[in-house]
Formats: structure tokens, C-alpha cells, sequence
């Protein structure tokens, strides 16, 4: 039996907590952690907690199955009926993990009313877009922090694709395209496409900017710049302070609208952005 919806969904922005900074005072969101693999390596991921591309770095979710997920959904919802979009951001890349296809799956079958939404490196946006065009899915994040191979491939050493392993500029290459030709079909598709972009001091902070305005062109409905946590080969590099990420943000406003109240959450948070409540529920 399919639960009834609480409401008639007219606006996803409107409702979403991290597209909308009104509506993540009055909405909620759930992450599911069902995606444990990546295939990619960012150079300030140590992999041993989750994504950090759409999580907090150093915290690390259970991972669960689809079929717990659905569970985790029903039972979340009983309790907050507030929560509007259900998320997989990892704790690796949704896309390289069948279990994210089946949990949507079955959560479109069993919850219709909550947006369905993920967040990826890219990577494999291009073959996976008719997947993601049968789920259904209200809005996508994808990170992109680099438009030229030559400085992507100081942040990626390497990729999985195809059955082989890329390094270098090649890497950031296939990389790059891919996410670029990705975001143009889910933009095509009518989902709504947010960019999550890293600063990364010294390496990319002068490039964002062209970020912004490629992003801008393809489409997407807004950027999120993201401080670096330095973290495994990026460890030894100071984080951009609070006014250079403000600088950034009010430069590239000037081209796309900027999401500036972003939490880096857990990749299993659940709730209201400002009062996560999974430490509480799940741990
Ligand atoms: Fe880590 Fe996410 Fe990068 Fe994969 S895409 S290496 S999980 S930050
Ligand atoms: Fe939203 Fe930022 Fe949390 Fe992602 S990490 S769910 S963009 S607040």
C-alpha cells in the first residue's frame, strides 16, 4: 500500500532545504548511506569516511540496504512529517552503486510525494542519465571543481572507467567531460542541477569563476562553494578562511545564484539542515 502524500507537490525548489535557504527553515531532508563504492579519487577524500563532496569529512554513515532504507524512510517520516526530499550522496558515489537505482526504486513505488535527489562526482552522469530519467528524479548535484584537465588533474590522480584506471590529465579529461555532457542531459531532462564546487587554495581559487560561468551555461540552478577540510594528500594546504569563500561567493553571484547556508552534512543526515538528528536516531 502506497503512503498518502501529505501535500501536492507544486515546486521543488520551494521545498527542498538546500535549494532554498526559506525552505530549509520549514523542510527536511533524509540521507540514505546505501552507496559505498567510488570510483574516482579526489586528493582530499581519505576514504575512510563519506563522501566528502556532500558530507561533513570525518564523519562516517552505516551502511544500509535498500530494503533498510525504505524502512528508514517510513519510519522517519512517521516522526517527521516535515521531510520533503530524500537523498543518496554516498558514502561513496550513488552512481557507481546499484543499490542506489534499487532504493530509489522502491522508495518512488512505496513514497511517490518525496523528491528524490543524489549527489555525484560525474563520472558516469552520461551513461547512467536514462536510469536517472526512469526514477524520476526532482534535482542532482553534481561537483565540479575544476573546468580545465590541467588543474583537475592536480585534484584527481585518477579514475576508474571503463574497466581501466586513468591517471594524469587523461583522468581529468574523461572526468571533466563526462561531468560537463552529464549536467547537459539532466538538465535537458528537466532535473533541477545544483554544482557543488571545493575551494581549494592554490589550486583552483582563481579558476572558480570560470566554473561558475561554464555551469551557468549548461544550465544549472545554482553553486555551492564549499571550503576545503584539508584532509589525506591536501592535508598540508591551509582552508580558505570564512572571507576569501565570502569573496568567492559574491564574485561567482555575479553569474549564478549562490547556495550560502550549506551544513556539509552527514552522508546519513536526516531532518531540518540546522538540527540534524541521525547521531540521535541511527548511531
Ligand atoms: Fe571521496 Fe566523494 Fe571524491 Fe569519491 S567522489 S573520492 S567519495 S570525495
Ligand atoms: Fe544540503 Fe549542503 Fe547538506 Fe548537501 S551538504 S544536504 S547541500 S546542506
Amino acid at each position: 500500500m502506497k503512503l498518502a502524500s501529505p501535500l501536492v507537490v507544486t515546486d521543488i525548489v520551494d521545498q527542498h532545504p538546500c535549494f532554498s535557504e526559506k525552505a530549509s527553515h520549514q523542510f527536511g531532508r533524509l540521507h540514505l548511506p546505501v552507496a559505498p563504492k567510488c570510483n574516482i579519487q579526489c586528493n582530499y577524500c581519505d576514504r575512510k569516511y563519506s563522501c566528502v563532496n556532500e558530507s561533513r569529512p570525518g564523519a562516517t554513515s552505516r551502511v544500509i540496504s535498500p530494503q533498510e532504507a525504505l524502512r528508514r524512510v517510513e519510519e522517519v517520516i512517521e516522526k517527521f512529517p516535515n521531510i520533503r526530499v530524500v537523498s543518496v550522496a554516498g558514502p561513496g558515489d550513488p552512481l557507481f552503486n546499484e543499490e542506489t537505482f534499487e532504493t530509489f526504486r522502491l522508495i518512488k513505488e512505496r513514497v511517490p510525494y518525496l523528491h528524490r535527489c543524489l549527489s555525484t562526482n560525474g563520472l558516469l552522469l552520461p551513461e547512467k542519465i536514462e536510469s536517472v530519467k526512469q526514477l524520476e528524479l526532482a534535482t542532482m548535484t553534481v561537483t565540479l571543481n575544476a573546468v580545465d584537465p590541467s588543474i583537475g588533474a592536480k585534484i584527481y590522480p585518477f579514475v576508474y572507467y571503463q574497466g581501466k584506471k586513468l591517471e594524469g590529465v587523461e583522468a581529468a579529461e574523461v572526468l571533466l567531460n563526462n561531468q560537463l555532457l552529464g549536467i547537459k542531459m539532466a538538465v535537458k531532462e528537466g532535473i533541477v542541477v545544483k554544482v557543488n564546487t571545493v575551494i581549494i587554495p592554490a589550486i583552483n581559487d582563481d579558476h572558480i569563476i570560470e566554473v561558475a560561468t561554464k555551469i551557468k551555461e549548461l544550465g544549472v540552478y545554482m553553486q555551492n562553494i564549499m571550503p576545503l577540510i584539508p584532509l589525506f594528500k591536501f592535508a598540508h594546504l591551509s582552508p580558505p578562511l570564512p572571507i576569501e569563500r565570502k569573496r568567492l561567493q559574491d564574485e561567482c553571484a555575479t553569474v549564478i545564484k549562490q547556495m550560502r547556508h550549506c551544513r556539509q552534512c552527514r552522508a546519513d543526515a536526516v531532518g531540518l539542515l540546522r538540527k540534524d538528528m541521525s547521531t540521535q536516531l541511527f548511531d
